[in-house]
Formats: structure tokens, sequence, C-alpha cells
């Protein structure tokens, strides 16, 4: 996969701004909500629960479990034909939310309800995307106790 050929998020969108400069550092942050708390992914201008404007942003292990995904035999954006097949997954995260994604791994190797850790993937010099990628076995993860 050549990431630099894929379309590019705009970092600069005060929405995710935040995510995405934490990303270049492979970090995941997270917004919470200032006022009632509530932890959401991806963002609104708005809380969803409280309708408050203010956020706090922090940072989370990219950590989770597959959810459900989707195989893609078509690439709805011609910038993903030469993926194709290609995995994305939602992964919901260990800290609550659901996270959309692209899988490292093939429609062979994904079922629902595996572990999967967060890889962060320099596309450029300011755009770094979070894929996920499946955990065979807990033990394996650099981050399990
Ligand atoms: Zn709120």
């Amino acid at each position: 996969m050549n990431p630099t050929n894929l379309p590019m998020p705009d970092i600069d969108d005060p929405l995710t701004a935040e995510f995405w400069a934490a990303a270049r550092d492979r970090r995941l942050v997270l917004p919470r909500c200032a006022n009632c708390g509530y932890l959401e992914w991806p963002p609104e201008k708005v809380c969803p629960e409280c309708q408050h404007t203010e956020r706090t942003w922090q940072e989370h292990p990219a950590e989770g479990t597959l959810w459900s995904y989707a195989v893609y035999h078509r690439a709805l954006d011609p910038a993903f034909a030469d993926l194709i097949p290609y995995v994305v997954g939602l992964v919901e995260l260990d800290a609550g939310p659901k996270f959309y994604g692209l899988m490292q791994d093939g429609e062979d190797t994904v079922r629902i309800g595996q572990r999967v850790v967060g890889v962060f993937e320099q596309a450029s010099e300011l755009v770094t995307f979070l894929r996920w990628k499946v955990v065979d076995d807990i033990a394996d993860h650099p981050l399990s106790v």
C-alpha cells in the first residue's frame, strides 16, 4: 500500500486537529465533554449528550475489539483501487467509542470479536493514519499485562 496516494484529511479542521496532531506522535486522543464527561468519536460541534461545546482531549490506548467489519470488493474512491479487496473495521475501543479504520489484515484473517491494536501509518510529513491490526494472541500484545 502506498498511503501517499490516498485522500488526505483536513488536519486543520478544529473538530479533529487535536486528533491528527496526536496521531503524528503515534498517540490516540479522544475528545471528552468538559461539562458531562461524555467520551465521543467522531467529534461533533456540540456534545450529543448535553449540547456543551467545550471538550478536553485525553490519550487512550489504541486497543479494542473488532465489533464489525466490511470487505470492499469495489473501490468507492479510485484512490483505493489498488487495495481491493480491503477490510474496513469498526473497532470498539476499550475506552468505549467505536472507531472506523482500514484493517491491515485481509478478509481471511478478520473475525468479529478479535482483539485489535492500532497501527500508526505515516502517510506524509503531516498526516499519520490510524490503522488496525488483529492481535492473534493477547499475550503477544506489547501493552498487555
Ligand atoms: Zn456533554
